[in-house]
């Protein structure tokens, strides 16, 4: 029998890390300067964590480039590189407790959804890209007999990393793993709503072997950290997961400095496709639930537009708003709960300031709607479901990045391909029918990066991720990630 863990009495007995770590050090920031990192569970302070600035930004650039050019870690064999990946994998894994506690107290999520979710898939990621790089060959080109050209995958040299506050830790192994196992140097900066975790990840990777300097996280506010990377003349390339919004200020950052190389992973707004001939409409209402309340609606490929085949609306709806009460929100450290907390009060804000947005252009309220909790000094909000929405409604176009569900109704599979690319977005869609031929023909039509048929389930780290339109290009996970953190170069040989 497993002895229950009290996760209140691990999260007394925490050691937060509250400094940046930069050339394989915890150091304060240049300016003295800290902010409150407040848990979203009870509004408590965490921690005073260092702020860091462009000063800040600059030492971790030159720690990473040193780094770099002395080939501490970038002239390491393949073979050398994957044992440390691998090694980090562990420690990660040994480590998931206090990691997942990091990732509830900070951001809010329940905790068996930390662990069992994040911490795990944070692990995998690690070891895949560790395990990958020794079995990685490069090209010999097609020349003719007289000449031999090599075609070869080269590390970047500084890679900057700027993550959001979602899935914390997950988004930055999603940069760090395979930009470290091509052998770049980093410098991560974690949302400031979420910074922890990723400065104990810093702290194993050095203790797994990651040699100083290669691994830097500069915890801070985006307009200051966030810009200084994005701007800095010395960093190669800068790869981002967040806001459309936010994404597009890194590529003017890039114009306007070095012509980094810029990859962004932005926003969403699944459609979720469900037509009367699906196969088991309770899984697919277990998807529809799961797929909008999981991580309270915080998720990119939320599935937050149901779009639901006229014959079978009333009843399906009734399945998901049956599915929703387990999401009713609870304590984050209870292993118990199916949802915990919105990220910050902003957040909560944001997210009712939609939903208030919905009823007055006309939706049906059908379920939640209300903050709840307060008692607690938490940011908590009901699972909320709107019906008789049209696709035109702010609700149905905006990333709510809540729990909120906006219903609504097709009657032919060219109106519901029609409804779902009409969008600024493309990073998912997810299709519930019987019928092989009308879903293929469909997963071509939609203009999305991500197709999942009759489950919302879009793989595991082998499968690439990321968005069509505005919801940014490059690819994280799969062999294709390796793409934003190499470059091609061709060494020509004469030999006739
Ligand atoms: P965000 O506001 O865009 O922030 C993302 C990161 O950018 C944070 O580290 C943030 O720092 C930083 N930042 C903010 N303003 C900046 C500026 N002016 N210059 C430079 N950096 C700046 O996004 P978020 O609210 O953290 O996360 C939610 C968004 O992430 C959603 O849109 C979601 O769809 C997207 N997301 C996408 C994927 C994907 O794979 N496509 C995955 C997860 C999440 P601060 O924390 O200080 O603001
Ligand atoms: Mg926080």
């Amino acid at each position: 029998m497993t002895i229950p863990i009290d996760w209140r009495a691990e999260a007394a007995r925490l050691t937060i890390r509250d400094q940046a770590f930069i050339g394989g050090q915890f150091v304060d920031s240049a300016s003295g300067e800290t902010f409150d990192c407040i848990s979203p569970v009870d509004g408590a302070v965490l921690a005073r964590v260092a702020a860091c600035n462009a000063e800040d930004v600059d030492h971790a650039v030159r720690a990473a480039r040193a780094a770099f050019e002395d080939g501490r870690w970038a002239d390491q064999s393949p073979k050398a590189r994957k044992r440390v990946l691998v090694k980090l994998a562990e420690l990660i894994q040994q480590n998931a407790n206090e990691l997942a506690l990091l990732e509830t107290l900070d951001m809010g999520k329940p905790i068996l959804n930390a662990r069992n979710g994040d911490c795990r898939a944070v692990a995998e990621c690690v070891r895949w890209y560790g395990e990958a790089i020794d079995k990685l060959y490069d090209e010999i080109a097609p020349t003719p007999k007289t000449a031999l050209a090599l075609i070869t995958r080269e590390p970047l040299g500084v890679i900057g990393a700027v993550v959001p506050w979602n899935f914390p830790l997950l988004m930055a192994a999603w940069k760090f793993a395979p930009a470290l196992a091509a052998g770049n140097s980093v410098v991560l900066k974690p949302a400031e709503q979420s910074p922890l975790s990723a400065l104990r990840v810093a702290e194993l990777a050095a203790e797994a072997g990651i040699p100083p300097g290669v691994f830097n996280v500069v915890p801070g506010f985006g307009e200051t950290a966030g810009q200084a990377i994005g701007r800095h003349m010395d960093v190669d390339a800068l790869a981002f997961t967040g806001s459309t919004e936010v994404g597009k200020l890194f590529l003017r950052y890039s114009s306007e400095s070095n012509m980094k190389a810029v990859s962004l992973e932005c926003g969403g707004k699944t459609p979720n496709i469900v037509f009367a001939d699906t196969p088991d409409l309770d899984a697919a209402a277990r998807g529809a639930a799961d797929g909008i309340f999981y991580n309270s609606g915080q998720v990119c490929d939320a599935a937050s537009r149901l779009l639901v085949e006229d014959k079978i609306h009333d009843a399906f709806l009734s399945k998901v708003a049956a599915l929703a009460k387990n999401y009713q929100p609870g304590d984050p450290l209870n292993e118990k709960t199916q949802m915990g907390a919105m990220v910050d009060q902003v957040q909560t804000k944001r997210v009712l300031d939609f939903i208030a947005r919905g009823t007055e252009e006309g939706a049906a309220l059908a379920l939640g709607g209300k903050q709840v909790r307060q008692e607690t000094g938490g940011f908590y909000i009901e699972p909320t479901i709107f019906d008789s929405v049209q696709n035109r409604m702010t609700i149905a176009r905006e990333e709510i990045f809540g729990p909120v569900l906006s219903t609504i109704v097709f009657k032919t599979p060219e109106e519901a391909v029609r409804i779902a690319n009409d969008s600024k977005y493309g990073l998912e869609a997810n299709l519930w029918t019987n019928d092989l031929t009308k879903a293929h023909r469909i997963a071509r039509a939609l203009r999305v990066g991500t197709v999942t048929i009759n489950s919302r389930d879009g793989g595991g780290i082998e499968v690439p991720f990321g968005g069509y339109k505005q919801s940014g290009f490059g690819r994280d996970k799969s062999l294709h990630a390796f793409h934003k953190y190499t470059q091609l170069k061709t060494t020509y040989i004469q030999i006739g």
